[in-house]
C-alpha cells in the first residue's frame, strides 16, 4: 500500500483533518473565545474562506488538502483522526475537547484517496479500546495519534499494558504530543512531558514524540533535553518536526540536524498549523534566499518542507517514517 501511496517519495506524516460535521462526516468542532482569530487564521493561511467554519468545512478542507499533496513534494500525507478526552474511568469528558475526528473518516479517506495514510485516535481507558484497535488494524490503520495533556491519557498507568502491547504487536505506531499545547485546550499540563511516554515504550510500541518535547509558548517547559535524553534509552522512540516553523519550536532544530538525534527525527508539518520561515531565518537556519523563496510559495505543506530542506534535513528524513509504518513498501 505505502508503495503505491507514496513510492520513496517524503511523506508528511503529522497533518490534521478537522469538520464540523456536513456531508454526515461524524466530525465537531467547538471553537471558543480567542481560538476563534486563531482558527479564522489558520482557515485563511490555508486558502478557505472564514465563512468555509459554518458552511460545507469537511468538503472543502479534504479538496483543499489533497489540492496541496498533489501539489508539493510529497508522495502522502499521514491524516489523523482526533478521539474525545475521557476521566480516568473511561467516561467521556463533556466539553473538554475542541475538536473530533472519527477514526472511520480518516480510513476512509484514506480508502478514497491515494495520497492520504490513516492515522486512527483511540483513548486507551475507552471501554472498547482494544476493540476498537484491533478493528482499526484490520482496516488498514497506519499510525495511532493521542495527546496526553489535553485527552488526560496518563500513557504510563498499568492499565494500559495490554492496549500497548497489542500496539506493538500489530506494528502500530504511537504519535503522541510532547511539550507544550497552545492551540487546543490543555487537562493536564504534566503530561506534556515525554516520560508520560515510558510504559508504551517499554512495552516495544514504536513511539513518535510529537514536536520532540519542544515548547509552544514562551512559558512552557522546554523537554527537548527530556526527549533527546530518552532517544539514547530507547532505540523505539523518535521524535517528529512537525510545527517547527512557528516562533518557538525551532529553536533545536541544529541538535536535530545532527547525529545521534538526525536518525531519530522524522518529518512532520502539523498541517493546518501556519508555517513561516521569519524564525529560522532569524536564527541563520536557512539563507535569505531559500526563506523568500519558501515564503511566496502558497502551499503550506510545500513550503514547511521547502524550509526544512533548506534547513539542511537531509532526504532520508522525510522517508524514514515509511520504514516505521506497518508495511514497508518493500513487503507490498
Ligand atoms: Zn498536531
Amino acid at each position: 500500500m505505502l508503495a503505491n501511496k507514496s513510492g520513496n517519495k517524503p511523506i508528511d506524516m503529522h497533518v490534521h483533518v478537522v469538520g464540523n460535521g456536513t456531508g454526515g462526516t461524524g466530525c465537531w468542532l467547538r471553537v471558543r473565545g480567542w481560538h476563534r482569530p486563531l482558527a479564522a487564521m489558520m482557515l485563511r493561511q490555508i486558502g478557505l474562506p472564514a465563512e468555509a467554519m459554518t458552511g460545507d468545512l469537511d468538503r472543502l478542507y479534504v479538496e483543499r488538502l489533497l489540492e496541496l499533496v498533489r501539489g508539493s513534494s510529497l508522495g502522502a500525507a499521514v491524516i489523523l483522526a482526533q478521539d474525545d478526552a475521557r476521566d480516568e474511568q473511561g467516561r467521556l469528558m463533556a466539553g473538554a475537547g475542541s475538536f473530533y475526528v472519527p477514526n472511520d473518516y480518516v480510513l476512509k479517506l484514506a480508502r478514497d484517496h491515494e495520497e492520504f495514510l490513516p492515522a486512527v485516535s483511540i483513548h486507551p481507558a475507552r471501554p472498547d479500546a482494544l476493540e476498537e484497535l484491533n478493528r482499526c488494524v484490520t482496516a488498514g490503520a497506519v499510525m495511532m495519534k493521542c495527546l496526553p495533556n489535553c485527552q488526560n491519557i496518563n500513557c504510563n498507568d498499568r492499565r494500559f499494558t495490554g492496549f500497548w502491547e497489542r500496539m506493538a504487536e500489530g506494528k502500530l505506531p504511537l504519535l503522541a504530543h510532547t511539550g507544550g499545547e497552545h492551540t487546543l485546550p490543555v487537562l493536564r499540563r504534566e503530561f506534556a512531558d515525554p516520560r508520560i511516554l515510558t510504559r508504551p515504550l517499554e512495552c516495544g510500541v514504536t513511539v513518535i514524540a510529537a514536536h520532540s518535547g519542544t515548547k509552544s509558548g514562551w512559558l512552557d517547559t522546554d523537554y527537548f533535553r527530556v526527549f533527546a535524553e530518552m532517544t539514547r534509552r530507547f532505540p523505539n522512540l523518535y521524535g517528529d518536526t512537525s510545527a517547527f516553523n512557528v516562533p518557538m519550536r525551532g529553536g533545536h532544530i541544529p541538535e536535530c540536524l545532527r547525529e545521534p538525534l538526525a536518525s531519530r527525527m522524522v518529518h512532520g508539518s502539523d498541517y493546518p498549523v501556519p508555517v513561516h520561515g521569519h524564525w529560522a531565518w532569524m536564527r541563520r537556519q536557512v539563507r535569505w534566499e531559500a526563506f523568500r523563496q519558501a515564503q511566496r510559495n502558497q502551499n503550506l505543506l510545500e513550503r514547511d518542507y521547502q524550509l526544512k530542506a533548506a534547513m539542511g534535513f537531509p532526504l532520508e528524513h522525510f522517508t524514514r517514517i515509511g520504514r516505521l509504518l506497518p508495511r514497508p513498501p518493500t513487503e507490498v
